[in-house]
């Protein structure tokens, strides 16, 4: 039992830094400066980063979620080698600058937009998506059902993937993954009206975790602006177990003399990015063409994350990353992604877990904010 006690304050300690801790969910924000902690009437200092001498467009970051227009864009730019140029939907206007900062307001066009800025020969480039056809909803419920049958799912898996397991410990892995998917999910959500009920409810989007196996490891409604709170999430446990435990070695860097709490995170952390996924369809991720009026998000593969996206753009794109986002497209999903394992070939010092990339993270704060 000390194993899973100390396992669930590990899992609880890391959700609060799961959306920001990954090596590519975004760039690395500065460290706000220092603050005084004695009251004095020394102006703070804010410490600048040397300027690079390259054209840069510093805000907002590259492929993000807009919903107004005209935006401020700024940057950095050599001074006095000639005036700022930001292109955005066909139309230039020139840019204000004081020594080498400029800034300027585009106005943008609905979708996927490509903001240029330009000095001489220098450009620099960021996406920017103006949405549209989205608003706040209410706060989103979700609650697991564990069904009939899924215990005996759970059970295979860990005879199957663990060495020798004895019946105790098949039983505690029961108990360790039904509790601690439902904190994956909340850690996946952090930071949005998105939390657990104790019940069904109109409000409540329920994630059923089947015994089902197949071609799938789970399915649910697609919903353009979560406009309709109740749904149901399947996730089908049985594909987890016959794909672990019939082609075990494809899911490295999982080892046969794993430990039990170490085994436990790894189902957990599989089963609750995909209940995350799923839950994330029907709250309305991704849009595409075919799922309009949601399109303007470029999804794509059937509404996931689109990787044709990042080599049409590749510099400025930051969409896809071959599971490490939650809303990549399951065939492309590696599986030590799903395990919150960063790389295949051995066990990482902490676990990554996978994230709602940057984009998706701005529907989802327009859809479904924080109180
Ligand atoms: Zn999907």
């Amino acid at each position: 039992m000390s194993h899973l006690l100390l396992l669930f304050s590990v899992v609880l300690a890391g959700a609060g830094a799961g959306a920001c801790n990954g090596p590519d969910s975004g760039p690395t924000p500065s460290p706000p400066p220092t603050a005084s902690t004695t009251a004095s009437t020394t102006p703070v200092t804010i410490p600048v980063q040397p300027f690079s001498g390259e054209l840069s467009i510093d805000a907002p970051p590259t492929d993000v979620l807009v919903m107004t227009s005209p935006v401020d864009v700024s940057g950095r730019a050599p001074a006095a080698a000639g005036g700022v140029a930001v292109t955005a939907a066909g139309t230039s206007v020139a840019a204000t600058q004081t020594g080498e900062a400029w800034q300027a307001q585009v106005t943008l066009a609905n979708g996927l937009n490509e903001v240029v800025a330009r000095q001489n020969t220098l450009s620099s480039a960021i996406l920017l998506t103006l949405g549209r056809g989205i608003g706040q909803q209410p706060p989103q419920r979700f609650r697991l059902a564990w069904e009939e049958g899924v215990d005996d799912e759970l059970r295979a898996i860990a005879r199957g993937t663990l060495d020798h397991p004895t019946n105790a410990n098949v039983e505690a892995f029961v108990v360790g993954v039904r509790q601690l998917v439902p904190l994956v999910v909340l850690r996946a959500f952090e930071g949005f009206a998105v939390t657990e009920a104790d019940s069904d409810g109109p409000d409540v989007h329920t994630i059923s975790l089947l015994p089902n196996r197949g071609s799938i490891f789970g399915q649910s409604p697609e919903d353009c602006g979560s406009r309709t709170p109740r749904q149901t999430t399947e996730v089908w446990v049985g594909t987890y177990r016959e794909e672990m435990v019939q082609s075990f070695d494809a899911w490295r860097p999982m080892q046969k003399t794993d430990s039990l709490p170490t085994r436990i995170e790894d189902v957990a952390e599989a089963l609750g990015r995909t209940s995350a996924h799923e839950m994330g369809h029907s709250l309305g991720l991704v849009g595409s063409s075919l799922g309009a009026p949601c399109g303007w998000m470029r999804g794509c593969d059937g509404g996931h994350n689109c990787s044709a996206l990042g080599e049409q753009f590749p510099a400025i794109s930051n969409r896809f990353d071959f599971g490490r986002y939650i809303m990549d497209p399951g065939q492309r999903t590696s599986n030590h992604a799903r395990i919150a394992e960063p790389l295949d070939g051995a066990r990482a010092s902490v676990r990554t877990p996978s994230v709602f990339n940057p984009f998706n993270r701005g529907y989802l704060g327009v859809v479904h904010p924080t109180p």
